[in-house]
């Protein structure tokens, strides 16, 4: 029996290309509006697939059999398993691979009109290239099987890497990319780019590349903009050209700057190292506020609490034991990580920092996340606190909030992932506090973070809207 991939249907040469496991179907729209559906000429290509599967270049899954003939000139089809690979053309000429050998822990990686390639190895030590015009097999340099890449696009195998840099306070870490050239079988560094703080957020790594032509653009950070530059060659030096595309504004840098932290958290008691922290803070510029200086001392004591407070869960989380010979049980160690993710400033008047702080407690597991927001009055100087903006009572406090936590379940989760309603207002109602509660303050709302009985298990807290005329009775952040 043939199941179909219907999931593929592409829209190449003006025309809709529907792709099937048997065949493909060309869907045109003629100039008198009339649908007329044809086979694609691929009688032989699908003689010779016979029940093999073809499988696609990461460059975009989704392309049809002829595209992909006609771009690439062979697509690479497997046996079930992977166990075997062939090219197959247009024309049906196969040409074996004997050189992909599952039985020696070979992985295909990517594939172009220039060479194939994959990892070797379970745990992998190296990647290798098979080069299409002499169908000689060469091992790629500087990359290994966990190497970030990029999709393979003519005969060039771009590859990202990222090492520690040490304390400059400025860079978090260097980002290098290697560029691989499948005919000269040779490796050049692209272009370096520097990780700094305050712009995790902004600069993940994935699409931060793109191969347009013969042009490389890369994603990078100038001041306070992330941008698209192009990387030109002078003599043996690249360099990053700007082209004045910016993606976004990164406010933390625009409104100051963030500085880092890192290192080992260790044992008050028997000095035995139980973790590592990543640790950002803002600085907020002077010409935000008279009491720039202020603010900044807040939030580095904020700075400097957060880590005493990471070091006493740390502790107890590790399940550590001050016991002399327990060198011999290994201990997992945690992972503090906290970054500066955005700053606002609301109204020209509040500015508004948001932490996310993540913590890797055990071998395996994905990240606790936890997000903050440090809120300041720049015409003062003075953190607020929700008791500073709420002026009602703890009673409408809990009521509100729970009204906001009981209408978002009954909105956004399906009814048989939640609990009963009036229990999850119940439960948010006794377990909330003007003290407590975690709000962020936006321009146009407010956002509570919320986990609790009724609503799904989920990793992150729910982030629940409330308005300003819910909470204040007013239509954006003002205090009385
Ligand atoms: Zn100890």
């Amino acid at each position: 029996m043939q199941h179909h991939i219907y999931s593929i249907v592409d829209y190449y040469k003006g025309d809709f290309y529907f792709t099937y496991d048997d065949k493909e179907l060309i869907c045109s729209i003629e100039d008198s509006l009339e649908y007329v559906v044809k086979e694609a000429d691929l009688a032989d290509f699908y003689d010779k697939l016979g029940n093999k599967t073809v499988i696609r270049p990461r460059e975009d899954r989704s392309i049809s059999t002829t595209r992909l003939l006609d771009e690439v000139g062979y697509a690479l089809a497997s046996s079930e398993y992977q166990r075997e690979f062939v090219m197959i053309q247009k024309d049906g000429t196969v040409t074996e691979l004997p050189q992909l050998d599952i039985s020696k822990n070979h992985v295909l990686k990517d594939y172009d009109n220039k060479g194939i390639v994959y990892d070797v190895g379970v745990n992998g030590d190296k990647v290798c290239c098979i080069k299409l015009d002499t169908m000689e097999e060469n091992v790629i340099p500087h990359i290994t099987p966990g190497t970030t890449c990029y999709p393979m696009k003519n005969g060039k195998l771009c590859c990202f890497s990222s090492s520690d840099q040490d304390k400059d306070a400025d860079v978090r870490a260097k980002y290098t990319y290697h560029v691989y050239d499948v005919e000269s079988n040779s490796d050049y560094v692209l272009a370096e780019t520097n990780k700094r703080p305050g712009t995790a957020y902004y600069t993940g790594i994935g699409n931060d590349l793109c191969v347009c032509g013969d042009n490389i653009f890369i994603i990078d950070v100038a001041d306070d903009k992330k941008k698209w530059f192009r990387v030109d060659k002078e003599g043996d030096n690249t360099l990053l050209t700007d082209m004045d595309l910016t993606i976004e504004t990164i406010n933390s840098l625009k409104y100051g700057t963030v500085k880092y932290e890192d290192g080992t958290y260790n044992c008050p008691s028997c000095r035995k190292k139980f973790g590592t922290f990543y640790k950002e803070y803002f600085i907020l510029s002077k010409e935000y506020s008279e009491h720039a200086e202020d603010i900044n001392t807040d939030l580095k004591e904020d700075f400097t609490y957060a880590k005493s407070e990471e070091i006493e869960n740390g502790l107890e989380w590790s399940s550590h034991k001050c016991e002399v010979n327990s060198d011999k049980d290994e201990i997992y160690e945690l992972e503090f990580d906290t970054t500066v993710n955005d700053v606002d400033i609301i109204n020209d008047r509040y500015l508004a920092v948001d932490m996310e702080r993540e913590y890797w407690c055990m071998r395996g597991v994905p990240p606790q996340e936890d997000n903050y927001q440090l809120l300041y009055d720049l015409e003062t100087g003075k953190r607020l606190h929700n008791k500073d903006i709420f002026k009602g009572s703890e009673d409408e406090f809990k009521d509100i909030v729970a009204r906001a936590i009981r209408n978002f379940a009954e909105k956004e989760i399906q009814e048989d992932a939640r609990g009963d309603l009036d229990e999850i207002y119940q439960y948010a109602y006794e377990g909330i506090s003007i003290e407590t509660a975690d709000l962020s303050y936006e321009k146009d709302y407010v956002i509570v973070s919320y986990a609790g009985e009724g609503l799904p298990y989920s990793r992150y807290p729910f982030c629940i809207e409330i308005s300003y005329q819910d909470l204040l009775g007013k239509d954006t952040l003002e205090i009385d």
